[in-house]
Parts: C-alpha cells; sequence; structure tokens
C-alpha cells in the first residue's frame, strides 16, 4: 500500500515552477540520453544487456533542445546533469551540451558516465559547456573490474578521469557502489586514490532498481558499514558545507580540506529534501527515481502540442509527487524501468 501519497487537499498555487504538494520545488533535471551501454555492471544490467529503445522511440537531439528549453526558461530548471545508460554513446553529445549552455539563464551542466573513452573526449566536452562530472568506479583491482562490469576496462576508466581533471572539470567526483563480498573491502583504497589524485569520491548505497531484481537488503552494505571502514583508516567528522537537496552525507577526512560523501538513500532517505525531476531518452517525465508512473511529452510532442502545453504537463507530473520513495515501506514496488533506462 503506497502510503505517501500527494498531500491531501493542496491546490497548486499559481507558479510557473515545478512545485509538489509538500511544497518541494525541483530545479535539477537529470537527463537520460540513452538507455545503451558499454558496460554491464551486475547490479545495472544483466550480462546480455537489456531489450534497448529502438531509434525512432529515442529523442531526436532537437525535441531534446526543445525540452531542455522549456525546463530551463519556463520552468526554473538550473541544474542540468546527462546521464543514461551511458551517456558518452549518444551521437551529438557535444553539440547537446553547446545548445543547454547557450539557454538563458545558463544552468550548470554536469554527467554521470563510465568513463570508457573519456580520455580523448574531456577537452572537447569541456569546451562544449560541461562544468562537472561523475565517474564510476567500484573498484581499483583489475580482476574485480572485469568481475563486476564484465569488460576489461579498467585502464579507460583511470585515463578518463585524469583527462578529466586535466580538462578542468571541477570537481571530479567519483561514484563507488560497495557490494558484499565483491568490493566492500576497498572503500579505503578507493578514498586513498581519490585523496591522492584530487577527486571527490562519493559512496552510494545499492538500491533497487535492477532488471534482474536481485536487490537484497541483507546484501546491502549500509552507510553505517562505508564509515565504519572508512573510520579504520581516516578520521571523520561532518562537514560543515551546507548539504542543501545534495544526496550525499558529506565528512572531512582527517580535518579536511578534503571530504568523502555517503549517499544513503536507502538508510537514510533524503526525499523531503529531494528537487529532481526527470527525463527518460524516449521522452517520459518522471518526478522520481522509485516512480511507476511517467507522463509521455514525446506523443505530445510529435503531434504538434505548445511549448506551454508541455510545460503544464511537466507542471502537473511534478505536483502528483509523493512524499517520499517507500523502499522501507512494506509492499514497496520497484519502478517499471531499472536505473539504466531512467537514467542514474
Ligand atoms: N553509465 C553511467 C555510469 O555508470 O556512471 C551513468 C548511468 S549509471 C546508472 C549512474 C550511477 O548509478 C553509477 O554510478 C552506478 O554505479 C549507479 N548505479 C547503478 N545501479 C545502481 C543501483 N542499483 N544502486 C545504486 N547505484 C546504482
Ligand atoms: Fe552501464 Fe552505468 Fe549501468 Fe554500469 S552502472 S552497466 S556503466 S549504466
Amino acid at each position: 500500500m503506497r502510503r505517501s501519497t500527494p498531500a491531501e487537499g493542496a491546490t497548486r498555487p499559481d507558479t510557473p515552477y515545478l512545485i509538489d504538494s509538500f511544497g518541494r520545488v525541483a530545479t535539477d533535471l537529470r537527463v537520460s540520453l540513452t538507455d545503451r551501454c558499454n558496460l554491464r555492471c551486475t547490479y545495472c544490467m544483466p550480462a546480455e544487456g537489456l531489450d534497448w529503445l529502438s531509434g525512432p522511440d529515442v529523442l531526436t537531439n532537437a525535441e531534446l533542445a526543445r525540452l531542455l528549453d522549456i525546463a530551463v526558461t519556463r520552468l526554473g530548471v538550473t541544474d542540468v546533469r546527462f546521464t543514461g545508460g551511458e551517456p558518452l554513446l549518444r551521437k551529438g553529445l557535444d553539440e547537446i551540451i553547446a545548445g543547454t549552455a547557450a539557454l538563458h539563464p545558463r544552468p550548470r551542466i554536469s554527467m554521470t558516465t563510465n568513463g570508457i573513452g573519456l580520455a580523448r573526449r574531456a577537452e572537447a566536452l569541456r569546451a562544449a559547456g560541461l562544468d562537472r562530472i561523475n565517474v564510476s568506479l567500484d573498484t581499483l583491482d583489475k580482476e574485480r573490474f572485469v568481475g563486476i562490469t564484465r569488460r576489461d576496462r579498467l585502464a579507460d576508466v583511470l585515463a578518463g578521469l585524469a583527462a578529466a581533471r586535466s580538462a578542468g572539470l571541477a570537481p571530479v567526483k567519483v561514484n563507488a557502489v560497495l557490494l558484499r563480498g565483491v568490493n566492500d573491502d576497498e572503500a579505503v583504497p578507493l578514498l586513498r586514490y581519490c585523496l591522492e589524485h584530487g577527486y571527490h569520491l562519493r559512496f552510494i548505497e545499492q538500491m533497487p532498481l535492477d532488471p534482474q531484481h536481485g536487490w537484497d537488503r541483507a546484501q546491502m552494505i549500509t552507510a553505517e558499514e562505508i564509515l565504519d571502514r572508512l573510520r579504520t583508516a581516516f578520521d571523520l567528522t561532518p562537514s560543515p558545507a551546507r548539504r542543501g537537496a545534495a544526496p550525499a552525507e558529506r565528512w572531512l577526512v582527517d580535518g579536511g580540506p578534503a571530504d568523502v560523501g555517503v549517499i544513503a538513500s536507502v538508510t537514510r532517505p533524503f526525499c523531503q529534501a529531494c528537487d529532481r525531476t526527470r527525463l527518460t531518452a524516449d521522452g517520459a517525465l518522471r518526478n522520481c527515481l522509485f516512480s511507476r508512473t511517467e507522463t509521455d511529452l514525446r506523443g505530445p510532442m510529435r503531434a504538434g502540442a505548445t511549448d506551454e502545453e508541455l510545460a503544464d504537463a511537466w507542471r502537473a507530473t511534478m505536483w502528483a509527487k509523493l512524499a517520499g520513495h517507500e523502499i522501507n515501506e512494506a509492499g514497496f514496488a520497484q519502478p517499471l524501468r531499472p536505473m539504466s533506462a531512467i537514467g542514474g
């Protein structure tokens, strides 16, 4: 039973922005550029991949540019993050970023990537307008990397990280998911590596978003466990930096200034501060990563909807956002799409 329904009796105020019935305002747009990927991380995809979207189903670059314009100029979106699947696989990525950077007011632009091929593309992405980047890296061990991602590409990822830093994509963040019995002894080595290279490390609790439905709460490495492991080698103190809507709780490492973050979506949900809205590669709007409903914008757009009609559909979608994700409630059901198709 879903309990956190939209606030009862609330009436949407007359505002152009993406407000929900609990008063949260979405200003951070996550855009999935493709559901395809060149890795097969075990916790994200089966070895054979998934039933990818077909070409005509995916928004064209022009359609995407139109929706980005609506989001920024009509709906108050200030931050755009490109993700996927693997966003570096999207044709015309540099132009998509440049078009986003040309919007007024210019949004901050970031990307979450597995880093494959980033080494030769980081400069051009920066020149196009990319401000910041998150690179996913779960292990520093070549064999384990093959075990987790089913591809032998650790060297590419590390080279991509270095190139991102050289290109000035600051701060370079690293996302890591720890899996019990696989890489859960790497919290300390990953942090050491990131400190040495000037990367900002964020651990993410594993979430029930895999298509195999293999997530097991008992197997999940919790934020508390991650912190315990880090404390065996580092002194951690709560960061004085304002958290705002950021999902990561941050700790200063050995007094700072370097810090480490933990995104405890499961054990310490941060839904009450959520400022996100999401667009899938095929033009579906989602008001939550865990939402079980979507609003199709591609159909109306191709049928001739005006910008204001599309903006209104977006506003209505966000107004209906639930209070929280309910992973910890009895009867929780995973969203119908996996993480890689929603956009992580
Ligand atoms: N392919 C890109 C990448 O790996 O960074 C972008 C998409 S990926 C879905 C975005 C992030 O989600 C990655 O950091 C990945 O580790 C994380 N992720 C994937 N499945 C997850 C899950 N079930 N729980 C927590 N994080 C997950
Ligand atoms: Fe691909 Fe990212 Fe999923 Fe790994 S986590 S399979 S890199 S989409």
